[in-house]
């Protein structure tokens, strides 16, 4: 087995990881280090949980230990994306970790807060210089930060990025950083638009990948509830009276879906709170601060939110209304797996989430266990489908992610916002000859 000490790490770096109590490397830091320390460029497959962080975060200490630490005034000589302010704000608290016994100043930029302390803050000049890609190019044109010092870019969850319409923003900023580089470029999920962006902006990069999606999943014991949309809010209420769920973080599909559950379950005089796009950058971190605390174990959340949220101690995941998209699936329950801990997810399904549910278990290869009622629930629970059943996918169009279309309040196949079968057939134009009946009859 691999240990810190081997990978040949600066001191001034090994000493920090030492004393974070890292022993031995995760798989993704075995692998990818000791290509990194040599400055290959690398395509790294992995999910937050892994220890991806540490993964580039150590090498790039190095590399600025070695290359000595002065800094130019509105420059930067490291460069991390990130698609969400959670995240560039955890990737910045860990670089400042492992850094703590170097002079490696670091600092965090993202939209949704004043920019001029922002601006003031990059006058003197960063190592490293973490950011979400609106409010990075914002502030470069506005004059405040220039890229032609970066020596290590690093993008990181570049699917999210994606999928978040970042695409123009980030070929902007990489128009801005110099060809001579060290580019690393991390996804959790590999689609076509992201090895377009690995060939167009990685020079013979190394390819790292660990956790398939299916062995994170299995780490975590995983239940459902068959249950209707209407009867969920009981359930979810039963399930949290269970003194086992230190902590739960419970997801919805749409913010609309989050509030309202946050909303209910405080009339319940759950404490709850709520995390998602639409709530201001102080009140996520005031969600985020209490919930890490223990002062309020309910954080209901988005996906998009959720990504990337790094809190220990996750007992519980438990799915309200489930991702129409598999890996959101995966995302969802590893907040419970975190650096090698087991934990328990409970996804609720109703009728109508059955097809999403079935697209899991094929994708992850693990069978849901179907668990019993809570207690004084027996009534409420669905009886099992059958496993034989045909269930047909929603209509909707397919997407990667799982927000919601631009115009639909809810998304595709949101739960309670499906349209029946039959409703839909009622709404249909009638035919001409019907028409034709139809005038018929009204004349006699
Ligand atoms: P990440 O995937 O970067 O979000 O890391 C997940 C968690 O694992 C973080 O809380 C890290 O502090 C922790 N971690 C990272 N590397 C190691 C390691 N080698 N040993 C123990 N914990 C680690």
């Amino acid at each position: 087995m691999t240990h810190f000490t081997d990978l040949n790490l600066h001191k001034q770096v090994l000493k920090a990881v030492t004393a974070e109590g890292y022993e031995t490397p995760t798989p993704i830091q075995a692998q990818a280090i000791p290509y990194l320390l040599d400055r290959r460029d690398l395509l790294g497959i992995a999910q937050t949980g892994t220890g991806k962080t540490a993964a580039f975060a150590l090498p790039t200490l190095d590399h600025l230990v070695q290359a000595g630490q002065n800094r130019r005034p509105k420059s930067t000589k490291v460069l991390v994306l990130a698609p969400t302010r959670e995240l560039a704000g955890q990737i910045a608290e860990s670089f400042q970790t492992y850094s703590k016994y170097m002079d490696c100043v670091t600092q965090t930029v993202f939209g949704g807060v004043k920019i001029n302390r922002q601006i003031r803050a990059l006058e003197k000049g960063c190592h490293v210089l973490v950011a979400t890609p609106g409010r990075l190019l914002d502030l470069v044109n506005q004059g405040a930060v220039t890229l032609g010092d970066v020596e290590i870019l690093i993008l990181d969850e570049a699917d999210q990025m994606l999928d978040m319409g970042f695409i123009h923003d980030l070929r902007k900023i990489i128009a801005r950083v110099p060809d001579q580089r060290q580019t690393l470029l991390f996804s959790a999920t590999m689609p076509k638009d992201i090895s377009d962006l690995a060939q167009k902006y990685l020079s013979d990069p190394v390819r790292v990948s660990v956790a398939p999606e299916s062995t994170t999943a299995e780490r975590v014991t995983q239940g459902v509830i068959h249950v209707a949309n209407n009867d969920k809010l009981q359930i979810l209420g039963k399930l949290l009276d269970d003194p086992d769920v230190d902590r739960a973080l419970v997801f919805t599909r749409t913010k609309h879906g989050a509030d309202k559950v946050v909303r209910k379950l405080m009339a319940k005089k759950y404490p709850a709170q709520a995390i998602h796009g639409n709530k201001s950058q102080s009140q996520r971190l005031k969600a985020l601060a209490a919930f890490k605390s223990g002062d309020c174990r309910i954080l209901v959340a988005t996906d998009i939110a959720a990504r990337g949220i790094d809190i220990d101690g996750i007992s519980h995941v438990i799915n309200f209304e489930m991702p129409n998209v598999p890996e959101q699936y995966v995302h969802r329950i590893g907040r419970t797996a975190r650096a090698g801990r087991d934990g328990i997810s409970i996804s609720l399904v109703a009728e109508d989430e059955l097809y999403y549910l079935r697209d899991i278990e094929k994708t992850t290869r693990v069978e849901v266990d179907v668990l019993p009622a809570p207690e004084g629930c027996e009534e409420l629970v669905l009886p099992t489908p059958d496993p034989n059943l045909r269930v047909r996918k929603p209509k909707g169009p397919a997407r990667r992610s799982g927000r919601p279309q631009r115009g639909s309040r809810n998304g595709p196949g949101a739960s309670g916002e499906q349209v029946s079968k039959a409703k839909q057939r009622s709404r249909k134009r009638p035919g001409k000859n019907q028409r034709r009946r139809d005038r018929e009859k009204a004349k006699a």
